[in-house]
């Protein structure tokens, strides 16, 4: 599933041949991904410009001139971009051609992603309007995480995995970011200290800077005409891991489940 940092690569990686750029058609393959597609979009995306490209939490948003496009990789969406004529194959639901000849494809074999045309301020969507902080922002730091939880007894994980608290932060880096700062993923958030809000606001943006950084190196293959790219290979020091030894002290991690999610933490490392 794509988390946050596919979907900053995603952008990064299409984003030379998308910007500034005019477009000339829109096809469309499919009704509906996660929602039903504005069948109207042809018609719309003709001959707008693609101004400027953004992520908020794991949403692209492509800026036109009036008006956004709020795309969502769902379980398995894919974008890649190319000068070709390639016919589309199954589970290639859309193409943005442009006038100079480059197509932007999406790729989603679980249909669980979406394409929303927003003609208001994009901070105004009802998918976007209570997102908390970016992560990798500046307003988020140990010390709002310290604010936020504050009389929350849930546990720290599912607080960090919460849109509304801290936004894209999801499952694996949870996992990661929890092993770096030494805290148990079970820990009511009310018993974090300031050090380890700190810490784990710390942590939260070290592993997710450092999966982009290890993204950046496939960008290459956002261009790939014939194939959609794969989701990077992730360095993970917990996460899928259960019951092997910890990296740092060889106890064996533990493995058990969260809110229905894997949850992997060692016993030892983490307080
Ligand atoms: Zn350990």
């Amino acid at each position: 599933m794509p988390e946050l940092p596919e979907v900053e690569t995603t952008l990064r990686g299409i984003s030379k041949k998308i910007l500034n750029k005019e477009i000339k058609t829109f096809d469309l393959r499919t009704e509906k991904l996660r929602w039903p597609i504005d069948k109207g979009l042809k018609k719309f995306l003709k001959n707008k410009i693609i101004k400027s490209a953004e992520r908020r939490g794991k949403y692209i948003i492509l800026h036109l001139s009036e008006s956004h496009l709020l795309i969502h990789l769902g379980m398995s969406g894919k974008l890649r971009v190319f000068k070709e004529q390639v016919p589309s194959k199954k589970h290639e639901h859309w193409d943005i051609n442009f006038v100079d000849g480059w197509t932007l494809r999406y790729t989603d074999v679980r249909k669980f992603g979406a394409l929303i045309k927003i003609t208001s301020d994009p901070e105004d969507h009802k998918l976007l309007k209570n997102l908390g902080p970016e992560p990798l922002g500046n307003y988020f730091n140990g010390l709002y995480l310290f604010e936020k939880t504050r009389k929350k007894t849930r546990p720290i994980k599912n607080l960090i995995m919460d849109s509304n608290i801290v936004t894209g932060v999801g499952n694996i880096y949870a996992n990661e970011a929890l092993f770096l700062a030494g805290i148990r993923p079970r820990k009511q958030s009310q018993k974090l200290t300031k050090d380890n809000c700190n810490n784990l606001s710390q942590a939260i943006r070290q592993t997710l800077s450092e999966a982009i950084e290890a993204g950046g190196t496939t960008l290459k293959d956002y261009t790939n005409a014939t194939e959609a790219p794969g989701y990077f290979k992730k360095q993970l020091r917990v996460y899928d891991r259960g019951n092997l030894p910890c990296l740092t002290c060889k106890t064996n991690l533990k493995l058990i489940r969260q809110a229905n999610r894997q949850t992997v933490y060692c016993p030892s490392c983490q307080k």
